[in-house]
């Protein structure tokens, strides 16, 4: 019974009444109360000349107007558009026109980088800000819908009925850019909808391989606390945890940003069930955890995906919190957030591996020829499934470079075991090739990260004359730790083939610079050498 569209899942969230569903610093939320907030949000943008398919922006950082200003979107029929709230003036340039957005939902800081630059945008109509009075040109989000404080009381609103089925456009999330020019994925009502099945197929996974039947979930259960501490505006936030929240009637403790720091002060004081995010944030939760200042012991789930997550990082969440599941899954702005899953003891057993892919969905992996390759064989992965994007917004693919006969190219570089468990190896382009031997980043990596004083690593190409190159590393130590270039070259050499061995390790003592969604910046690192 998979909700069809997003309109499913916000009827499926408004269901849920009275209970808590958004926490921000003091602010609550009910179910309710955000939903009649997005419902007069909705209402005054469809009022404002908002048609189906328009574009509305999304520019704030993780506040509750995030996701009244997302619903109220998709509410009024029109496309929601995230943009990155860490993006400076030239990347919302290309953001605003790119989309061409009609109506932008901003916070007062968005606004400011873009204020001057607005008159750039020729399509957009209307801005909107958040927690502001409203400024030239601009209208105050206050004035629609009130503090966050009075939407209980806001009137009960009517879902309007505009006639939206699950393949119409719902979403334009805009891509990392780790690989070039970030590119706007075109999400459907369903792609949006389907992920929330995610979870419980998870679930239900171990108890099929079993042969026991599936325990039906107790309505009775306590709520889950979901802690919000990666970005609304990437899919991850959005899909896996916002909307699945919704749907499922749990709790979001949202952060403004991520900061260790605070993250324990809320785990503690709002009993979070969940935490995570990023593989970054699990590393630092160890940190969080041996400082022993606070109880998080209310954790049950400690959950990343995004960025290779070496199987070192399952080792010691296990050794450290024994009442919390690790979890963790691969997937892309264009597969609408988790495409494999892992957890429990699958994943204890197979650390190296980020799950099956959903089982509404398909993998296979191909070879540069296009021929499918036998399981255990690394390849480039391709996916199929409800939630993986219809195309790219203003990029035809008339080649089919990317999008094949209903299959969509990863561009990451996977083997499949007969078990249908998928083992990330790299991405295509973050190999290297040294003399005509691959090397994959990610295999060095996860070494690296195996020795104890190592928090942090990456393997880069570092050019050379006659090999093309040769693999380089930078790594940072644990505070307090020692390991030097020469002993970690010796660790790397005990473990894998000489040509691996980075010829240069250069150390820092600071975590490597990341962008917002966890990824190592690697052109950057390159640059040391
Ligand atoms: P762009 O496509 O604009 O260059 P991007 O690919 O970094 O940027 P995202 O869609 O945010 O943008 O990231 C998806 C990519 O993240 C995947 O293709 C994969 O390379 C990487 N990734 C996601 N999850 C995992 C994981 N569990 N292990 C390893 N890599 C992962
Ligand atoms: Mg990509």
């Amino acid at each position: 019974n998979a909700p069809a569209t997003l309109r499913d899942i916000f009827v499926a969230g408004r269901a849920h009444g009275e209970k808590t569903f958004l926490v921000y610093e003091d602010e609550r939320a009910s179910f309710e109360a955000f939903s009649r907030a997005a419902l007069a949000l909705a209402d005054n943008l469809i009022r404002g000349g908002v048609r189906p398919g328009d574009r509305v922006a999304i520019a704030m950082r993780n506040l509750p107007e995030w996701p009244v200003a997302f619903f109220a979107a998709i509410l009024a029929g029109a496309v929601a558009t995230p943009l990155n709230a860490w993006w400076t003036g030239p990347e919302l340039d290309h953001g605003f026109t790119d989309s061409g957005a009609r109506v932008a939902i901003v916070d007062e800081e968005r606004w400011a980088r873009i204020a001057e630059r607005r008159a750039g945008y020729t399509a957009l109509e209307r801005v909107l800000i958040a927690r502001a009075p409203a400024a030239a040109g601009t209208e105050s989000l206050t004035d629609v819908i009130g503090p966050v404080a009075t939407w209980g009381g806001l009137p009960e609103g009517q879902i309007p009925d505009l006639g939206i089925g699950p393949e119409d456009i719902a979403t334009l999330f805009y891509t990392s850019g780790t690989t070039g020019r970030s590119k706007g994925a075109i999400g459907t009502q369903r792609a949006g909808a389907s992920g929330v099945m995610a979870h419980p197929f998870s679930a239900a996974r171990a108890f099929l391989r079993r042969g026991e039947p599936v325990p039906v979930p107790d309505p009775a259960a306590p709520q889950k606390v979901a802690l919000l501490s990666i970005p609304l505006f990437h899919v991850t936030g959005c899909f896996a945890t916002l909307v699945t929240n919704l749907h499922r009637g749990g709790r979001l403790v949202m952060m403004r940003r991520w900061d260790l720091a605070r993250a324990m002060v809320l785990i503690e004081r709002e009993r979070c069930t969940s935490a995570g995010g990023v593989p970054t944030i699990a590393f630092q939760l160890l940190d969080g955890m041996a400082a022993g200042t606070h109880d998080l012991s209310s954790l049950e789930t400690i959950s990343y995906g995004g960025a290779p997550a070496p199987a070192e990082l399952v080792r010691r969440l296990k050794a450290a919190f024994p009442n919390a599941q690790p979890a963790t899954g691969w997937g892309m702005t264009e597969t609408s957030a988790t495409f494999t899953h892992h957890q429990g003891e699958d994943y204890v057993r197979r650390p190296d591996s980020c799950g099956p892919a959903l089982p509404i969905c398909e993998a296979k992996v191909m070879d540069p020829e296009e021929n499918p390759l036998p399981p255990g064989e690394v390849g480039e992965l391709w996916v199929k499934g409800p939630i993986v994007i219809a195309g790219y917004w203003n990029r035809p693919d008339p080649d089919a470079t990317v999008f094949r006969d209903g299959w969509l190219r990863t561009g990451d570089l996977a083997r499949i075991d007969p078990e249908g468990f998928v083992t990330i190896v790299d991405r295509a382009k973050d190999m290297l090739i040294r003399g005509g031997e691959n090397i994959y980043c990610g295999e060095v990596e996860s070494v690296l990260y195996e020795h104890p004083a190592v928090v942090d690593a990456a393997v880069v190409g570092i050019p050379h004359p006659t090999l093309g190159e040769e693999p380089g590393a930078v790594v940072a130590i644990a505070r307090g730790a020692e390991a030097g270039e020469e002993e970690l070259r010796a660790f790397v050499a005990a473990r894998l083939a000489a040509f691996k061995v980075p010829v240069r390790i250069l150390l820092h003592d600071e975590i490597l610079p990341r962008n917002p969604n966890g990824k190592i910046l690697k052109s950057e690192l390159k640059k040391l050498f």
